[in-house]
């Protein structure tokens, strides 16, 4: 089994290294990865600077190439100049923070599986329900793996499909099961936190506020916080096919 491995918060990251050491033993594993960290990038692509790569040794024999681009980026270098041959899997993660909802527009982690849907490979995108540093990402990774291990032999993953799955923070034990799930839709609660800086210039600072109650276990935003993993097709195409049908009705002479 021959797996890239990248992310988005970066080739240093804790997340990055836990699911490389979990995953080593179930084949090849090559990390592409940003240099730094890229969260919220969503689906960037870099075209007016030069993309430079450099291969880093990290902890425990982690070998990798960091890249000064986007997680999408990563993925289309990897693929196109750096692997030897395509690999069966990308695999990106884990993710500091859950990618539910809106969010994953806006989710260099889910954008990641999302450019090898488009490139013809399987891709999973794993984030865990954390915003804690010290966060149990080996536990996770352990949890990554069994998730991995249930959806590699199905059968619908060529139609440029990719899962975006999501981890819950809690013991192996108190972890529910898997719910396999929708996008919630709901919006963002959010606001603009005005500061001021040491020379008295205002600046803003996007700050999330009242997360909304998560009610429906349909949805990935409610079955994670319900204590389950949240396993949800993503597909690239964006087309509204409810209304593709309404709009052939109009005249358009
Ligand atoms: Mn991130």
């Amino acid at each position: 089994l021959k797996i890239l491995l990248t992310n988005d918060d970066g080739i240093y990251a804790p997340g990055l290294a836990a699911l490389y050491h979990e995953f080593k033993s179930l084949g090849e594993v090559q990390v592409v990865a940003p240099d730094v960290e890229q969260s919220a990038v969503g689906h960037a692509i870099t075209l007016m600077t030069p993309l430079r790569v450099k291969e880093v040794c990290l902890d425990g024999g982690l070998t990798g190439f960091a890249v000064s681009g986007f997680p999408a980026d990563c993925v289309k270098i990897a693929m196109a100049e750096l692997l030897p041959s395509p690999p069966d899997l990308v695999i990106s993660g884990i993710n500091l923070g859950p990618n539910v909802g809106i969010n994953v527009l806006y989710s260099g982690t889910v954008s990641a599986a999302t450019e090898a849907a488009i490139l013809g490979v399987k891709g999973m995108a794993f984030s865990l329900d954390s915003y804690d540093q010290n966060a149990d990402f080996g536990a996770a990774a352990r949890l990554a793996r069994e998730v991995m291990e249930q959806v590699r032999g199905w059968g619908a993953w060529n139609n440029g499909v990719c899962l975006n799955v999501n981890l819950p923070d809690l013991p192996r034990a108190e972890v529910k099961g898997v719910r396999v799930t929708r996008q919630d839709t709901g919006p963002l609660v959010e606001h603009f936190e005005r500061r001021v800086d040491p020379r008295r210039h205002i600046y803003y600072w996007l700050a999330e506020i009242n997360p909304r109650p998560a009610l429906d276990p349909d949805t990935d935003y409610g079955a994670l916080a319900q204590g389950y993993v949240s396993v949800t097709p993503i597909h690239h195409d964006l087309t509204d096919y409810h209304s593709l049908s309404d709009l052939q009705t109009l005249k358009w002479e």
